[in-house]
């Protein structure tokens, strides 16, 4: 065969579907993986932002039935209702046969990630290139996003009420940006800073254009082209007038998220894994919602909850600390029991059984040294469950009660879900939360469920379409717990 041959057999091999190693599934199986798996992949691509993945969920939910909750309307077994709380957080909910009080089954995920947030007064001139200041959201290392491709999503809301929705970056025609980063040549002094040092969170500042021979001069007016001074400043402004109709001034009630540019990638030669920005938590968001829109009238009202702020402590409206969940269990018993009272509300919230949908660090052969290996979540090795997450002594955990776990597990069984259980690296090595204790303060059965990642909190992170697609099955068996 001549080499031509064999580089265009090569290619067509790589492009075949993938067919990923599966312990638990047939043929079959793997097949309907892959195929969530693309569901899945697209998702991370049109959701990057909160506001995008609220929007998402609601179009699938719609598509699948589901109304929009709204008062004075009676809700009968089998009803689906979603709820939109400012367009970044969403409610999904299937009603049950039982009365509330009994409880309902819910998976609830975050929706929000690790990004570069733009500042209030983000446009600044310096040296001929205009810059966005940007203020980060969540747990980074900073220096991870120097030099990579960069969009930016989000809203600018103006004076007048008016939302206007940017996306800028993401397709192959569009420009991008980029925070520059030193030469290795001059980095002498930089290399040997800390490495939580040498990029500074005020220096995340984003570059958004330059004067040079190509730049727009024809958006200048000819008093703006005479005065050369801030003149990138200018084209930037002139050109999100012209595209956008933004003024400097709608920044200060502006969303802009600069976030990783570019679609998910199918990774490894096998294509086993999948590399995309964002799948902290998104990935069991996905996973959860496309459970909920397989929930069909049952003895027990299902659930969906997909949250706002996980990453910064799960504060504000929009977040799981809120009385967000609260108060839509109380809005949806009023629809559907005429008996609403308190303590209804409460018995439902003590009597709900809720999977905190989030990801785990899956275990790093590099960095082996951090996890203990009999304890670490594997990828690919099926869903990952935490009896607690927390820090120091298990601190801010909401440890699970075994009589509960016991029940999962049996779940999982029946389901033939694959499953491990795991903490977060090794004793006193570091930790961290969910949202799960915010929920067990109602007195609910809670635990942490989900999926294990290489590299959590990058700008591109490392999952396993095995661990995806069970992840689905986790959530659907959950949701049907007795
Ligand atoms: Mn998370
Ligand atoms: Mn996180």
């Amino acid at each position: 065969m001549d080499e031509e041959n064999r580089v265009k057999e090569l290619k067509e091999k790589l492009a075949y579907a993938p067919k990923h190693a599966s312990y638990v599934m047939d043929a079959d199986g793997v097949a309907a993986a892959d195929a969530f798996c693309e569901g899945y992949m697209s998702f991370l691509d049109e959701a990057k932002t909160e506001r995008e993945a609220v929007k998402k969920a609601i179009e699938l939910a719609k598509s699948n039935g589901f109304r929009e909750y709204a008062r004075g309307h009676f809700y009968g077994p089998g009803e689906k209702i979603y709820y939109n709380n400012r367009g970044k957080s969403v409610v999904l909910a299937v009603m049950g046969e039982v009365g509330l009080s009994e409880g309902a089954r819910v998976v609830a995920a975050h929706i929000d990630s690790p990004r570069l947030d733009l500042k209030p007064n983000p446009l600044y001139e310096d040296s001929e290139l205009a810059y966005f200041k940007t203020h980060y959201y969540g747990g980074i290392k900073k220096y991870q996003w120097t030099t990579i491709p960069l969009a930016i999503h989000g809203v600018v809301v103006k004076k007048d009420g008016k939302t206007v929705k940017v996306v800028i970056g993401e397709n192959q025609d569009e420009p991008v940006f980029c925070i520059s980063d030193i030469l290795p040549h001059l980095a002498q002094e930089q290399m040997k800073e800390k490495a939580s040092d040498f990029i500074k969170g005020e220096d995340l500042d984003v570059i958004m254009g330059s004067v040079s021979p190509t730049s727009k001069d024809e958006n200048l007016s000819k008093e703006e082209k005479k005065d050369l001074k801030e003149k990138s400043k200018k084209i930037v402004l002139a050109l999100l007038k012209e595209m956008y109709g933004i003024e400097e001034k709608d920044f200060e009630s502006a969303e802009l998220e600069i976030v990783p540019a570019g679609k998910a990638r199918d990774m490894g030669l096998d294509r086993s894994m999948i590399l995309g920005y964002g799948q902290d938590d998104r990935s069991c968001a996905y996973a959860s919602v496309a459970a909920m829109l397989e929930m069909r009238a049952g003895k027990r009202t299902t659930c969906c909850l997909c949250v706002d702020k996980e990453e910064i402590g799960s504060v504000g409206a929009t977040g799981m600390a809120s009385n967000l969940f609260e108060n839509m269990t109380a809005e949806i018993i009023a629809l559907t029991d005429a008996q609403y009272s308190d303590l209804v509300l409460r018995r439902c919230l003590a009597n709900s059984k809720l999977l905190s949908s989030d990801v785990n660090a899956a275990y790093d052969p590099m960095n082996a040294g951090l996890y203990d290996k009999e304890n670490a979540s594997m990828l690919g090795g099926g869903v990952t469950f935490q009896k607690y997450t927390g820090s120091r002594g298990k601190s801010g955990a909401s440890d699970a009660n075994p009589e509960f776990i016991a029940k999962v597990r049996a779940a999982m069984y029946d389901a033939n879900v694959s499953y491990q259980m795991a903490e977060l690296g090794k004793v006193d090595q570091g930790g961290g939360g969910t949202i799960a204790y915010h929920a067990a303060k109602y007195g609910m059965n809670v635990l942490d469920g989900g999926v294990a990642v290489l590299s959590m909190h990058a700008p591109w992170e490392i999952t396993s379409k095995e661990d995806i697609s069970q992840m689905y099955e986790c959530c659907k068996a959950f949701l049907g717990l007795n």
